[in-house]
């Protein structure tokens, strides 16, 4: 589960990280509102900022920082009009409903922080960078070691003195070394309280020095978290933060029914029973020159009810162009699926091609229930073996496509 920026910085502050006051609006005349209390309140400069959950805003346009009103509505209708489209979105873009509106960090220094899973060492694992700011992704690619990693010891967790190490090693200085150190060792907390999978302050901000603060102040401006929906039961506090409107729609629907499904590109839409076999079909469509349009694990245990719903989520897919079902009935009796199907067909309609391969428990009851809906499903062809079900609805899908492109 991920959460919004303005989520995120809460959660920061309740950890002792200081991070900028700001507030979360949804209209333009509320952000120009807030704008013009902080312009007034003599901060000469004010960020608007787009929520979503995803990163790259800056280069899109959905980070502004404004010096007057008009700027900041100019801004705030640009983010609330327009989808925020960048390398982390995908080219569609997501949807901005949200904005936060803050008084702007002067910023002397961008660093990067982060700390995840390290798979491979089978531990958590600190990012850090000196070349904070936009687009960690080409630092990375660009100049590899201007990237720290310290493995976080799974027992011992982070010491206090590799904190300060780390600080040092980024280039900290003076009284931001105590600072930054803490920052981490509060955010390493954070990260093990919540059950977190990755938590990233990027950037990581030193301000200019001030009277006040001559060394500058050490402030997270921008934090991404990713918790571990696994462990989700155990924090009603994060369940509350989820915004329904930032995730797929359909997949929402199918966690409701107790579907796996994660919603692909491509265009062959695939109803299967097991995540091995849900897997593996999506490996023979791609080897026989078809893209999957969605993962389906529909289970063992599956209703019918569940299974229609199923279908009725593929076909809602506008990119759908044909549906394979490979079945393979264990625990899934293969006539619950027939049953689904013809269900389909009564309610929903299969407008495209569909394939279907079922072996296994009740086949042959599964088979004379196809047989007889025949009519009724002219779109159907029954495939002897997964081979054979992955050549016909590749080959019935590049035939509508040429028929659509001859047209
Ligand atoms: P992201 O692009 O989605 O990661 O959004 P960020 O919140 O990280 O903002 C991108 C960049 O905008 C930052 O790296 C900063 O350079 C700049 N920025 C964001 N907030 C402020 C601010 O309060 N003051 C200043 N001066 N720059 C900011
Ligand atoms: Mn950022």
């Amino acid at each position: 589960m991920k959460i919004h920026e303005y989520q995120a910085r809460e959660l920061l502050a309740g950890a002792g990280i200081p991070v900028p006051a700001g507030a979360m609006v949804e209209t333009v005349e509320l952000a120009v509102a807030e704008a013009k209390r902080i312009l007034d309140s003599g901060t000469p400069e004010v960020v608007i900022k787009g929520q979503v959950h995803a990163g790259g805003r800056g280069k899109a346009g959905f980070v502004k920082l404004v010096k007057s009103v008009d700027d900041a509505r100019a801004a705030a209708s640009f983010m609330l009009s327009n989808r925020m489209i960048s390398v982390q979105t995908g080219p569609e873009g997501l949807d901005v409903r949200k904005l936060l509106v803050a008084a702007a960090t002067d910023i002397a220094k961008e660093f990067y922080i982060a700390i995840t899973v390290d798979r491979m060492r089978k531990c958590n694992v600190l990012i850090a960078s000196a070349e904070g700011g936009v687009e960690i992704e080409a630092v990375a690619e660009r100049n590899p070691d201007a990237i720290l990693k310290l493995p976080i010891h799974p027992i011992l967790g982070l010491q206090s003195y590799e904190a300060r190490d780390m600080a040092f090693r980024l280039g900290f200085k003076g009284k931001q070394v105590g600072q930054a150190a803490d920052l981490m060792m509060r955010l390493f907390a954070l990260f093990c309280a919540k059950d977190a999978s990755m938590a990233e302050i990027n950037p990581l901000v030193v301000t200019p020095p001030t009277a006040a603060h001559p060394d500058g102040r050490v402030i997270a401006l921008d934090a991404k978290f990713q918790f571990d929906d696994n462990a989700l039961f155990r924090h009603k506090e994060l369940q509350l933060l989820a915004d329904p409107a930032e995730e797929n729609a359909a997949e929402l629907r199918a966690q409701e029914f107790g579907l796996s499904y994660i919603a692909l590109d491509g265009t062959i839409g695939c109803l299967v029973n097991g995540a091995g076999l849900a897997m593996s079909t999506m490996d023979i469509v791609k080897l026989h020159g078809g893209e999957p349009a969605n993962f389906l694990d529909v289970g063992g245990s599956a209703s019918e009810e569940a299974v229609t719903e199923a279908f009725r989520i593929i076909l809602s897919d506008k990119r759908v162009e044909g549906i394979l079902v490979n079945i393979f009935g264990g625990i899934m009796q293969c006539d619950r699926i027939a049953r689904a199907i013809v269900t389909s067909a009564k309610n929903v309609g299969f407008s495209v091609p569909l394939v279907v391969r079922l072996e296994g428990t009740n086949v042959v009851e599964a088979r004379r229930i196809l047989h007889d809906a025949r009519a009724d499903i002219p779109t159907m062809q029954v495939a002897t073996d997964l081979t054979d079900a992955a050549q016909k609805i590749c080959a019935a899908v590049q035939s509508r496509a040429a028929v659509s492109t001859a047209r």
